[in-house]
């Protein structure tokens, strides 16, 4: 497998990267290879995390009755967070925002009073800003319009971190919130790609294997075949980072997150070992860069080396 040549030797300073995220566990489920895959070469890897996760619920059958979950899931979900740092070897910051919850129902209810969510963009984006003027981050990791998926919270996180992209280094902007810094690079991550899942399900077809990704395939295909296009990637993978010697750490990170994550569930279906054959990359799009750089790339800070 090729590992991108990191040469940091001719800079000052070391590179330093951010990822925003909207809940802990986020941090684990989008990018955790690629951040371990850069601490281990020596860049500064910050995740930030905007909310505490107080509104998810217990999704490990093994913790349901787990007293300390129905005590104070929020704190737990610290510890869990803090075991998922130390896996990765990053940084870590909390925002402070009130997590929105994922309203269900129709009509879907009204969001609850003072979620993150609800903030206005100025109040929501200050800490994040400040984070960036405090850490000097010269990549940003975000999600894209849709959030990725369409939790409210995973919204407000990637307007929150293009604000801070566009405005950290505006000394107008975002009085006293520290000395401006330009973040250099934005990218939104592309976890959840449907290449990806097509390669990795073709691959356990192939071999005679069953796919845990046939119902996720199939409700692409029956999509088509009634005439609908696939839901169109808005942000094509421009980036791919070749970090799957990291997906054993990757799924430590996950498992940290006990009350998020089922061990026999879907992230775990597949091993490190199969993935790795069959997609040994996390994948990125390039949005904003004030860098020159030549697409494809299979590292971050290209154009910063
Ligand atoms: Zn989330």
């Amino acid at each position: 497998m090729p590992t991108a040549p990191l040469d940091n030797s001719s800079r000052q300073e070391p590179l330093r990267l951010l990822a925003v995220h909207a809940h802990p566990d986020d941090e684990a489920s989008k990018g955790a290879a690629m951040m371990a895959f850069y601490a281990a070469r020596g860049v500064d890897v910050m995740v930030a995390t905007c909310t505490g996760g107080e509104r998810g619920s217990v999704l490990n059958p093994a913790l349901e009755d787990n007293a300390a979950a129905k005590r104070d899931l929020a704190g737990l979900r610290r510890t869990e967070m803090a075991n998922a740092q130390r896996e990765l070897n990053v940084q870590h910051r909390w925002l402070g925002f009130m997590d929105s919850g994922l309203p269900e129902g129709d009509p879907l209810p009204d969001l609850p009073f003072g979620c993150f969510a609800l903030e206005p963009l100025e109040r929501a984006a200050a800490p994040l800003v400040k984070l960036v003027r405090e850490f000097r981050p010269h990549i940003i990791i975000s999600y894209d319009e849709n959030g990725g998926y369409p939790h409210p919270d995973h919204i407000m996180a990637h307007k929150v971190a293009v604000e801070a992209f566009n405005a950290a280094g505006d000394p107008k902007r975002y009085p006293g919130t520290g000395s401006p810094w330009e973040p250099l690079k934005l990218y939104y991550d592309r976890a959840f790609n449907p290449e990806r899942f097509t390669a990795l399900h073709n691959a356990l077809v192939e071999a005679g294997v069953d796919s845990p990704y046939a119902e996720r395939i199939a409700a692409w295909q029956e999509a088509d075949a009634e005439g609908h296009r696939l839901p169109a990637p808005t942000h094509p993978t421009t980036t791919q980072i070749p970090c799957g010697d990291y997906f054993e750490t990757r799924d430590r990170a996950l498992k940290s997150h006990r009350t998020q994550v089922d061990p026999n569930g879907f992230f775990f279906a597949v091993d490190a070992e199969t993935q790795r054959k069959i997609w040994p990359w996390e994948d990125y799009s390039l949005i904003m860069s004030r860098v020159d750089t030549k697409l494809p790339e299979t590292d971050l800070f290209a154009g910063l080396r």
